[in-house]
């Protein structure tokens, strides 16, 4: 026999488990944001400058464009 206390606690304990992985999920997406690999930008090789062209837009980099 299920009591109204029992229930009453399994419902909070199934809300607070929601809510920590609602948090950890969020570190995860802020987290890789502020990853550049994740970012549509690559670093060139010449000058290592990170660029979201394709081509390099360091005026000073030694890569012949
Ligand atoms: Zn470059």
């Amino acid at each position: 026999m299920f009591s109204i206390g029992k229930i009453f606690t399994l419902i909070i304990i199934l809300l607070v488990i929601t809510f920590i992985f609602k948090i950890l999920s969020k570190k995860r997406k802020s987290s890789k944001v502020k990853d550049p690999k994740n970012l549509d930008v690559s670093k060139c090789p010449s000058c290592g400058v990170w660029t979201s062209e394709k081509i390099c837009t360091n005026n000073n980099c030694p890569f012949d464009n």
